[in-house]
């Protein structure tokens, strides 16, 4: 039970990073949809080649695995730049991120994932930094104090967030380019999962690779680790490379994945919402301790996609279930 939640839930496991990196577009024309997104980022960047300057300090928001880290090295490759990564929890002491800054060179790419959880010290040595490419930092305290300035190598910082509502308004302006991620339609996963079964060398039926595609949520990461399981199935069931429509239904029943993609964890939500509370409205807080899970999670990864698939209504007074919810349930 618990083994099949963590591999359809759709935060990264080592196993993502590991065979994602395989997997992972490397151009701009290799990234499959947001069509708008990609078509802005081309102009910024063959603009910003052609004027010999870095691209302007850029924004990601969306839920996981709907391709921001990808971005962030396409961006390093198209502008032929070095990139360092981070997160936000990850910078604990403003001397780690002040090594981090003076340590980046002309040009360089700084990729900072959950930007959000930055901490408030750390975050205000940012705003100096991305706007002039300064930081100011102060040693001792009262008469002894005394400021250290820092010149910074213009660089490009490249952020990515599952909530840009979390962002504070001051960090927000400072994004020359800001675009944010949405869910994929089921035909550009399905063009996701067949270019990856290429790069597995698989061979895979076009309706399997739909079928896999109506069961990712929207999420290329989950059509990648879809892929991956049926894969394990087909070798061990049929001893083939070969995926079609049965052994991907096989795979999706041993899952506990429906025909929406939904999850164990997805249902469970709907179910208690619906036996719990009468439906809603409930409040976050008090869902997440009846499901037994962090609200963090619930906000970032579960829910995005019961919304946009209209199993879920957000309300101010907390979140309930849609009719289209009481059918499946
Ligand atoms: P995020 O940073 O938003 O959590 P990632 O960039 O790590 O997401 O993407 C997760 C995986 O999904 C990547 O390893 C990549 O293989 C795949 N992926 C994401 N977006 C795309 C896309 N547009 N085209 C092809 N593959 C993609």
């Amino acid at each position: 039970m618990e083994e099949i939640r963590r591999l359809v839930l759709t935060q990264e496991t080592d196993e993502d990073a590991i065979v994602g990196l395989s997997l992972r577009p490397r151009q701009l024309k290799d990234f499959v949809g947001q069509a708008d997104l990609v078509a802005g980022l081309q102009v910024a960047i063959t603009a910003a080649k052609a004027r010999g300057e870095p691209l302007e300090h850029t924004l990601f928001s969306g839920p996981p695995g709907l391709g921001k880290t990808s971005l962030a090295h396409i961006i390093a490759s198209e502008m032929g730049a070095r990139i360092s990564i981070t997160s936000g929890p990850a910078i604990e002491r403003a001397g780690d991120f002040i090594g981090i800054l003076t340590s980046l060179e002309q040009g360089d790419i700084l990729f900072i994932d959950e930007i959000h959880r930055l901490s408030k010290t750390v975050e205000e040595f940012l705003y100096p930094a991305m706007e002039n490419f300064k930081i100011d930092f102060v040693v001792d305290k009262g008469p002894y104090a005394k400021t250290i300035n820092f010149n910074l190598k213009a660089f490009t910082l490249i952020g990515a967030t599952t909530r840009s509502g979390l962002l504070t308004t001051p960090l927000r302006d400072r994004f020359g380019i800001f675009y944010h991620l949405e869910f994929y339609e089921e035909k550009e996963l399905a063009i996701i999962v067949r270019s990856s079964a290429q790069k597995l060398n698989m061979q895979v039926d076009e309706d399997a690779a739909s079928e896999i595609a109506r069961r990712s949520r929207g999420t290329p990461r989950i059509a990648n680790r879809l892929l991956r399981r049926v894969r394990d199935h087909a070798q061990v069931k049929t001893g083939k490379n070969h995926i079609d429509v049965a052994i991907v239904e096989q795979t999706m029943v041993a899952l506990g994945i429906d025909g929406f993609g939904l999850d164990d964890l997805d249902r469970r939500l709907l179910e208690i919402i619906k036996t719990h509370y009468s439906g809603g409205p409930v409040g976050i807080e008090a869902l997440a301790a009846t499901l037994n899970e962090e609200p963090d999670t619930i906000v970032d990864v579960v829910e995005p996609f019961l919304l946009k698939a209209g199993f879920l209504r957000r309300t101010g007074r907390g979140r309930e279930i849609t009719d289209a919810a009481r059918k499946v349930l």
